[in-house]
């Protein structure tokens, strides 16, 4: 598996749909990091112009699957049609397993979104797993909005699930609400 994440708008472009709103004149440069902390934290309509793609590389089908259930997330994935792509076993051989390339066209508050449950213990195991791994890349070049994308139980102070995957009864609860304000601060 890998993955690859790019942004593919601007931090202006969220300050400027900030200050239209304001009816401020717009600017042409970067806000900075307290600024960003602010509106991810927020969460207020211009964070939506924060887009991504996000590139999944061999998954399986079925953590696709669960990612596109999440309607606010454009998918891309490759497809598994034995008559367009000759590499691909007829459709009776194919499993829910095999490997399938994703990207996801995305922005800042659908990657909050998606966090909440594909971060949750609930979440099936391998695509809990692509899903770290996914904001572990971004972390790599958005921060703090990385560190915005949490777990329910971080949010809502429980597990909201039907039955609690329990992590928000366990000790390192306190410890990770606490990280998720302070970090965000
Ligand atoms: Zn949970």
């Amino acid at each position: 598996m890998k993955i690859e994440i790019q942004r593919v708008t601007s931090w202006t472009d969220v300050l400027n749909a900030a200050r239209f709103t304001q009816r401020l004149p717009l600017k042409s440069g970067e806000p900075s990091i307290k600024w960003k902390k602010k509106i991810i934290k927020a969460e207020h309509s211009p964070l939506r112009c924060l887009m991504f793609n996000i590139d999944f590389y061999d998954i399986p089908y079925y953590v696709s699957v669960h990612l596109v259930r999440h309607v606010h997330a454009q998918p891309f994935v490759s497809t598994s049609r034995p008559d367009i792509d000759g590499h691909q076993q007829p459709r009776e051989e194919q499993h829910k397993t095999d490997p399938v390339n994703m990207r996801l066209f995305l922005n800042a508050q659908e990657i909050i979104n998606i966090s909440k449950v594909r971060l949750c213990n609930k979440a099936e195991k391998e695509t809990q797993k692509v899903w770290v791994r996914a904001i572990y890349e971004l972390s790599k070049i958005e921060p703090e909005l990385a560190w915005a994308c949490q777990p329910s139980c971080i949010y809502r102070g429980h597990c909201p699930e039907f039955k609690s995957c329990g992590f928000s009864d366990g000790e390192l609860f306190p410890l990770k609400v606490n990280d998720y304000i302070n970090n965000l601060n």
